[in-house]
């Protein structure tokens, strides 16, 4: 690590540029947070958060375009050619009565006192245009030895703010940091605390866990901390999360080489026994969009369909499950099975991931839009019947034995086997079958 740290590049030059401003107009102004962290780590920064003395009118007077996005907590968001920038005012967080928000915001003139309420010491660091760094809590030193501390006292911080517990889980999983022993036991012993956070909050961190680059970490560190059995709404998640005990047949090793994230949460709630309706519930809990809920429930669907279905039938269960779910829920459960079917809970799911992607690339039609005749067609051919619910039930059958390769997906052939069927149904009734 060395001694000066340069902000560089296209995102940096522009925090640069707002740094220097603000100090010539006699403010001091800092890169703080998550991007001196990940500078100092080599990793590329995301975003960058810079801290003033300067109030937020007085930030906004110098920088005309700025948008108040978070006056209140002094936060104001400066556009600036192709990035965006927070600049929050240095400020002290005082009485949080509720564990969730403080209950006022106090702006302060130094630095120090900004870095002493942020969670970990790897995240309460700041780095001055200068580019000396000022890291009052040994948070260059925890980052080389890979140690995930609270800054100051841990049961106090957890206590102000629950949400913490759930972003040591985060950051330890994130970046291989060790707990720090003293944090860790705080953060078990203050799980219930995470009773007061907002189940979108909830989401929002779990979210990341799954997304990020050691989900498997993440739910062993969630499990040891029993951190969900506390949330506001009950998850009815088992306390193992999923975990097998004999680790070798556990899929959820692999979770990080699955590339999509809603295939790890549907990978993950399978593990833990969830149907898709349990998974349903859980989104619900969690507050989830309702595009998330639903491609969970079909990925968990399919999954429920293919798992039943005999090995004989493979190719048919594949594409019949492929039109009742979707391709995209196909391609989706593709993605759970290339990681889960080298173990042997899932070792069935390895006949779909040789041919899966072959048999799909193989259906004339997946869709009722992609047959080559229409609703209307099938009426004119059917002679005086009304449109009802058999049309879409013929149309379908049509579709399944098309996808099947037993029909070409050519219009005369498609309208020819309709009339057969009609026949035959016709036929049904006049016998009164
Ligand atoms: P990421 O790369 O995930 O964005 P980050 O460190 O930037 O990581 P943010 O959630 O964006 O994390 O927060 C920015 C900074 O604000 C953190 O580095 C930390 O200093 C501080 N911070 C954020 N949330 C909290 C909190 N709940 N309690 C205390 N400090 C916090
Ligand atoms: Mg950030």
């Amino acid at each position: 690590m060395t001694d000066s740290i340069r902000f560089e590049g296209g995102m940096g030059e522009g925090g640069m540029e707002i740094v220097r401003r603000l100090a010539e107009a006699g403010h001091a102004a800092y890169f703080v947070g998550g991007c001196v962290r990940d500078a100092l780590l080599g990793r590329a920064v995301k975003d960058i958060d810079i801290a003033t003395s300067a109030k937020p009118e007085a930030v906004l007077e110098l920088f005309p375009n700025a948008i108040p996005t978070g006056l209140k907590h002094g936060t104001v968001t400066i556009p600036l050619r192709d990035w965006q920038y927070e600049v929050t005012t240095f400020r002290a967080e005082s009485e949080y009565s509720d564990g969730r928000r403080p209950d006022e915001v106090v702006f302060i003139d130094d630095v120090e006192g900004d870095l002493e309420r942020r969670d970990f010491t790897v995240n309460a660091m700041a780095v001055g245009a200068d580019g000396r760094l000022v890291d009052p809590f040994g948070g260059r030193r925890d980052l080389a030895a890979k140690m995930l501390r609270a800054v100051g006292d841990p049961a106090e911080r957890f206590g102000e703010d629950a949400l913490r517990m759930l972003r040591f889980v985060r950051f330890a999983a994130e970046y291989g940091f060790a707990p720090d022993e003293r944090t860790w036991a705080e953060a078990k012993a203050g799980a219930p605390g995470l009773a007061a956070i907002a189940m979108e909050r909830v989401f929002g961190e779990l979210s990341r866990m799954i997304a990020g680059a050691d989900p498997y970490r993440a739910l062993r560190l969630l499990a040891e901390s029993e951190l969900l059995r506390w949330t506001k709404e009950r998850l009815r998640l088992p306390r193992e999360l999923g975990l097998a005990a004999g680790v070798s047949d556990d899929p959820l090793p692999r979770l990080a080489r699955v590339p999509d994230e809603l295939a790890r949460w549907a990978l993950w709630f399978d593990r833990m026994g969830l149907g898709p309706e349990e998974a349903d519930r859980a989104c619900k809990a969690l507050r989830t969009s309702g595009a998330f809920a639903d491609a969970i429930r079909r990925t968990l669907g399919l999954h429920a369909h293919l798992r039943g279905a005999p090995e004989a039938a493979a190719r048919r269960s594949w594409i019949t499950g492929a039109l009742r779910y979707g391709e995209e829920t196909s391609r989706r459960w593709l993605a759970l099975a290339a990681a889960a079917a080298e173990t042997e809970p899932y070792g069935w799911a390895a006949r779909y991931v040789d041919s899966g992607p072959l048999w799909l690339a193989e259906m004339s039609a997946r869709t009722l839009k992609e047959l080559a005749i229409s609703g209307a067609d099938v009426l004119a051919a059917a002679e005086g019947r009304k449109a009802g619910p058999w049309l879409q039930a013929l149309l379908q059958r049509l579709l399944e034995h098309t996808a099947l390769g037993e029909l070409p997906n050519e219009r005369e052939a498609l309208l020819a086997q309709a009339r057969v069927w009609l026949a035959e149904s016709d036929g049904r009734k006049r016998d009164g079958i």
